[in-house]
Order: C-alpha cells, then structure tokens, then sequence
C-alpha cells in the first residue's frame, strides 16, 4: 500500500479541522488535512449562519466554509479528498488509512470528523431514502416548493429546517415527540409564529407509506399517560432533525469515548489519551456543537500540535 509520511494530519473539514489548518499552517507544521465525506461539513448544508461573530448581516453556511478553506491554503495547507477509513495510534507515528488504500503516518493528528445527522431507525426511512425521506432541508427543500412536508424534532436544527422549509412548501408539519420544544426561545418563536408551520407536540413518526415515493406519515399521538390516537398525515416529504452521532468509529479502539460516541479529551482541552492525538470540534463534543465553539478548539488543538512536536 501506498505510504507518506506527514508532520501534522488534520482529519476533517468543518470550522474545527479548516480553524486547526490555519493555525498549524501559520506554525509552519505543513499540515496536511483530509476533507471526508462532506467537504467544508454540516455547514455546507445549512443556510445562513446568524451567530458566527464578524458577520453582522450573517453569512451562508457554505460562503463562510469556502472563506475558510481558501484562508487555511493561504498558510500552506494541502486539502486533499478523501475519508479515513482505519486507525491504528498503538504506537508511533500513528497511521491512518485513507479510502482504505493509502496509509498516511502522522507525527501529529488532529481528529475533527465531526458529527452526522441522526435517523429514527424506520425501515421506511431506508425505502424511501432519496423519494421523499431527507436529513438536510437545504438540499433537498428545493424539490418540495408548494408542496406539504413533516420535519421531526424539536431542537434548533428542526426549528431551523422547519423555517427554511415553510419558505418553499405550502405546508410544515414539525413532529415533536415531547410537549415542549428543546430549541432557543428565539427560535421556538419563530416556530409557534410561523403561519405555515404547525407544530404536533407528543407525536412520534411510526412509518411511511405511499407508492412511488412519501405519501404520508404514520403517526402516534400521545394522549395522556396510557392512551393514544394513531393516525395517518398526508406529507410529501420527511426530514430528520434529531440530533447528531459524531464520526468516532474508527477511533473507539484506542480513545475513551462516551455512550454516545463522543472522544473524551481532557477537560478544556484537545487532548485525547494519546499523546499527540487531539480531537476538536463536534466529535469531541456533546455540549455545545457550534461552529465557532468548534473553530475555537481546533485552534487549541493546533497550538496543542506545535507544543507537542516541539518536546
Ligand atoms: P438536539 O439534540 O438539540 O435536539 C434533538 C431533537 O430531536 C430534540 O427535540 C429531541 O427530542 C429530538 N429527538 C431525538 N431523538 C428522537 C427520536 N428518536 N424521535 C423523536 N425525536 C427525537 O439537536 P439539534 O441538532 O437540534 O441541535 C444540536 C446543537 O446545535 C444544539 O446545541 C443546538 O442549540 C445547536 N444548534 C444551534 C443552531 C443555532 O444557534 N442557529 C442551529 C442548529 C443547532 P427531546 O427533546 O425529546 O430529546
């Protein structure tokens, strides 16, 4: 198999692994970064981005993830495509395969895979992948314009998609599975205001059906402590909005992580178990998961990095 060998491997593309390039390529670390599965990640499926600071009009999430890429390959980062299929950190320099076909060992990683959309784990989710079930409404919203859609989930990421939907579909269904929303109260206002968007608290989404594509949604409505109503709701489209499972599989041999999956660092810090193994940005949190809280820890981990290859 094809071998390099590199000073500094970044492992992902979103605000924490561009952040982390920037950093280590102003450090001189060469860094060499993989962009995965989704380059520039989540926030290239999302649409304006009001919380970022320095942009005080906002900015469209992909806008601000090419902004970021060109300022890492301004400081000398090589982007290249592809995703890490295989880990091995038992010793050094770690190797990481890529695409399964060429291993990369590394003085130095920086972990920052991220985290992936969530499904409810409906056989009907996977009949109907591509003809009518979605997780990302900025991709695909656009095929529902004047049509009705459901969106499950009650977080900002639901709120959030619901908005974006209700601004093509006639008609937003936000299937709530709690009798309250967990989303910002700035959100959930705009949710409850939104004259397309009804909300259905206490249901759960049991299946789908239709013939050649979503036709409806299978619903249970929570009715009091024993009771229920099943019934069905004409949809055109389903999205998932349930949260996230962050990309730490091929790491699990050799980090701590949590139930959920997320790489245990040492508190305030990038810093894994292993030395020389750093994980920023969404895969090593479970608590905040914003773009610039993610930006902010791949820059630790870079500084992190340069310490380290200076012992
Ligand atoms: P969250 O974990 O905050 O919310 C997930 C939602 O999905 C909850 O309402 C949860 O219900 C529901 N859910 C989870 N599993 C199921 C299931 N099996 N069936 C039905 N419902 C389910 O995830 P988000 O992606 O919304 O947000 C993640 C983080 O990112 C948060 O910290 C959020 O604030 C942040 N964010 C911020 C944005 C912004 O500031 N502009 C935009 C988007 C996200 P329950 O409440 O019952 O657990």
């Amino acid at each position: 198999m094809e071998k390099e060998q590199v000073k500094c491997l970044i492992i992902g593309s979103g605000p924490a692994g561009y952040t982390a390039a920037i950093y280590a390529g102003r450090a001189n670390l060469s860094p060499v970064i993989y962009a995965g599965l989704q380059p520039g990640g989540q926030l290239t499926t999302t649409t304006d981005v009001e919380n970022f600071p320095g942009y005080p009009q906002g900015i469209g999430g992909p806008e601000l993830m090419e902004d970021l890429r060109k300022q890492a390959e301004r400081f000398g980062a090589d982007i290249r495509y592809g995703v890490a299929t295989k880990a091995d950190l038992s010793h050094q320099p770690y190797t990481i395969t890529i695409d399964g076909e060429k291993e990369i060992e590394a003085q130095a990683i920086i972990i920052a895979t991220g985290a992936t959309a969530k499904y409810l784990g409906l056989e009907d989710e996977k009949k109907y992948a591509g003809m009518g079930v979605s997780a990302c409404a900025t991709c695909d919203g656009f095929f529902y314009r004047k049509k009705i859609v459901a969106v499950v989930g009650g977080g900002d990421t639901a709120c959030e998609e619901a908005i974006y939907l209700a601004g093509l579909a006639s008609k937003v269904y936000l299937i709530v599975r709690k009798p309250y929303l967990r989303a910002s109260k700035v959100m959930q206002e705009r949710v409850l205001n939104h004259e397309k968007i009804e909300v259905l608290f206490e249901h759960n989404a049991v299946g789908l059906f239709g013939e050649d594509g979503v036709e409806g949604v299978h619903l249970v409505k929570r009715m009091g402590e024993a009771d229920e109503q099943r019934y069905d709701l004409p949809i055109d489209g389903f999205f998932l909005a349930i949260g996230h499972k962050p990309n730490s599989d091929i790491f699990k041999p050799y980090l701590d992580t949590d139930e959920t999956g997320y790489i245990l660092t040492e508190a305030g810090t990038p810093r894994t178990k292993i030395p020389g193994v750093f994980a920023a940005g969404d895969v090593a949190d479970p608590h905040y998961r914003q773009a610039i809280t993610a930006a902010a820890s791949g820059c630790m981990a870079a500084i992190e990095v340069e310490r380290y290859l200076q012992q």
